[in-house]
């Protein structure tokens, strides 16, 4: 049977994996060993009577793999199991989705156009705020922070607190 499961479904089927091999791990003896060469950290590993590897551990969510060895080659490889296997980009994707989900949603500066005239009367006003700006134009305060930098150079000073905000450099200021 190949039934098609949902993204939501394989995430809840790796957690579940995942508990059940931890009290796998804890009740079966086993030896932690360096991953090799130049890696950091430990793996567990099971041997036989021989002392030789009889089986190691999916990487993702520790399920006890009979007979894997991961020195199989004289490299170490990443033990991995049929379902990790199968199911690793959505794995992967969730293990990203952090580092990747605000800056999905949010423009990259080179896509946006500023209106600098509306921007000028802002700060005329006393009205321009970093955040209010990146709101407005859907960036990061940096991005809007680096545009505004690239526009206007030494003519504004950013001023911090609750009356902060983009005002112009009264040193340097010379409207174009
Ligand atoms: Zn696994």
């Amino acid at each position: 049977m190949n039934t098609r499961l949902t993204k939501k479904e394989i995430l809840e089927q790796f957690e579940l994996r995942k508990s059940v091999n931890f009290i796998l791990i804890q009740n079966i003896p086993i030896e932690i060993e360096n991953k090799g060469e130049n890696l950091k950290g430990c793996i567990p590993i099971t041997r036989n009577e021989k002392g030789e590897v009889s089986g190691s551990f999916c990487s993702y969510c520790h399920e006890y793999l009979p007979s894997k060895n991961p020195w199989s080659t004289g490299v170490y490889i990443f033990p991995t199991c049929k379902e990790c296997t199968l199911n690793a980009s959505y794995i992967e994707n969730r293990n990203n989705q952090s580092k990747n989900k605000k800056r999905r949603t949010k423009n990259y500066p080179e896509d946006v156009t500023v209106d600098w005239v509306y921007v000028d009367r802002m700060i005329d006003n006393s009205q321009a705020k970093l955040g209010l700006l990146a709101n407005k134009y859907n960036l990061e305060n940096t991005d809007m922070r680096k545009l505004i930098i690239q526009h206007y150079q030494d003519r504004v000073t950013f001023k911090r607190g609750r009356a902060g905000g983009i005002m112009w450099n009264t040193c340097n200021k010379k409207r174009k």
